[in-house]
């Protein structure tokens, strides 16, 4: 089947009222964004709808797999397109696309013919009723059924003819650019890219923070975080990441702080970074892969003290998941495969043989007083040296 358009679903939440033409505006762009590299085609709005017309020769799956890719699409309809919109040639069009999709097994249907041009000729329960008898002439094979048909044909007449029955399912959410923009504390590992991602889908643009631990982290550690954001980027548009060396710091907690509490106090240090950044590059929120009691630094009372050092929002999409469901989500956008690959992050090289998991936040807090000489220099310095890589796909 020649497929030359898609009819874009999308789901009505945010398309209320004014807007709903920031919202259409915004997705028609993300659509016009990921399509770029796969041919030309034209994003035409009308009567409520986004239609994505092929005007170049294009790769039908390579183009669906992008689709699916856009936050704000629920469903993707291929449509066939028939140029005249004589009725006798509407007919034969219908037979040809029934055939095609359908062939010979039986199943039950119904018209849904719509009219975007009123003065054709016919009205929409007549194309219906004249269409459907024509089609079971037809095909021996197919009964009408208009309450759940297993085939809803829907033909809509305009100036072409566009025929579509399926629906691809989409990746739902809001488009990419509707809801602010925040910074992602991403890691190596499986957690926080799902995170990335959760967050994005809900219209939400992404930058990046890397705590990178030269020498005791390799290059090929750094390059796997570049490629993990590539991959989100694939979902969410372009990520500047941001990798900062928190080598120095780290070997200071190490020296002065006592070892049971070293990852909460160096989580802290990455948390006051990271809102730095962030509010330095216009994010309004963070955003990290920690899960509930996943590990020492994510007890309640761990979480509590990491999130003390934070004035602004800190979104954990994956608080209340298990690790098997955060799994699926990162092979289903395709990063546990970069994300199991095992280079060593930060916090694995020093961490604590037996790390407290209900640190107490006065406790803490005098631990970190040792640091007070140099700290501050410290902090300073990692943010003055940061490096900036564009993340995209
Ligand atoms: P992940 O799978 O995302 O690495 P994790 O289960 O290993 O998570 P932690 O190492 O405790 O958990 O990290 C918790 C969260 O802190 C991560 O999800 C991430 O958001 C952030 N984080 C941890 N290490 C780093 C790092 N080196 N750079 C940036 N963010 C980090
Ligand atoms: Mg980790």
């Amino acid at each position: 089947m020649e497929y030359k358009a898609f009819l874009i679903k999308y789901a009505e939440i945010g398309t209320k009222g004014k807007n709903r033409y920031v919202f259409e505006d915004i997705l028609c762009k993300q659509i016009k964004q990921h399509l770029n590299s796969l041919g030309e085609f034209q994003i035409r709005r009308e009567y409520g709808r986004i239609f994505v017309e092929a005007e170049s020769a294009y790769d039908y799956e390579d183009t669906i797999e992008e689709l699916k890719k856009v936050f704000g699409i629920v469903g993707i309809c291929p449509v066939v397109v028939e140029e005249s919109t004589d009725f006798e040639t509407i007919k034969k069009a219908a037979i040809d696309y029934m055939k095609v999709c359908y062939g010979e097994k039986p199943f039950t249907f119904k018209v849904n013919a719509r009219r975007g041009n009123k003065s054709y000729p016919m009205k929409s329960m007549e194309i219906n009723s004249e269409l459907g008898h024509y089609l079971l002439e037809a095909f021996p094979n197919i009964k009408v059924d208009v309450h759940k048909p297993d085939v809803l044909l829907n033909v809509e007449i305009r100036d072409k003819v566009y025929f579509y029955s399926e629906t691809i399912k989409g990746a739902g959410g809001l488009p990419v650019g509707t809801n602010g923009k925040a910074m992602l504390l991403l890691s190596g590992g499986i957690d926080s890219p799902v995170a990335g991602y959760m967050i994005s889908k809900r219209g939400v643009e992404l930058e990046a923070v890397y705590f990178n631990a030269p020498p005791y982290t390799s290059e090929r550690a750094k390059q796997k975080v570049i490629d993990l954001a590539k991959i989100v980027s694939g979902f969410s548009g372009k990520i500047r990441l941001h990798i900062v060396n928190f080598t120095d710091i780290q070997l200071a907690i190490y020296e002065k702080c006592p070892h049971e509490e070293l990852t909460i106090i160096m989580r802290r240090y990455m948390m006051r970074i990271a809102e730095h950044l962030a509010k330095e590059n216009k994010c309004q929120a963070l955003i990290t892969g920690e899960s509930i009691g996943q590990v020492a630094s994510q007890t309640m009372q761990s979480l509590a003290c990491t999130n003390e050092v934070c004035t602004i929002p800190v979104f954990r999409p994956c608080i209340g998941m298990d690790k098997q469901e955060i799994i699926d989500i990162s092979e289903q956008i395709r990063t546990y495969e970069t994300s199991i690959l095992p280079y060593e992050d930060c916090c694995t090289i020093f961490v604590a043989k037996h790390p407290v998991t209900k640190p107490i936040l006065e406790v803490i807090k005098r631990s970190e007083e040792k640091l007070k000489d140099e700290i501050e220099d410290l902090v300073k310095t990692a943010i003055e040296t940061v490096e900036i890589v564009e993340a995209v796909i």
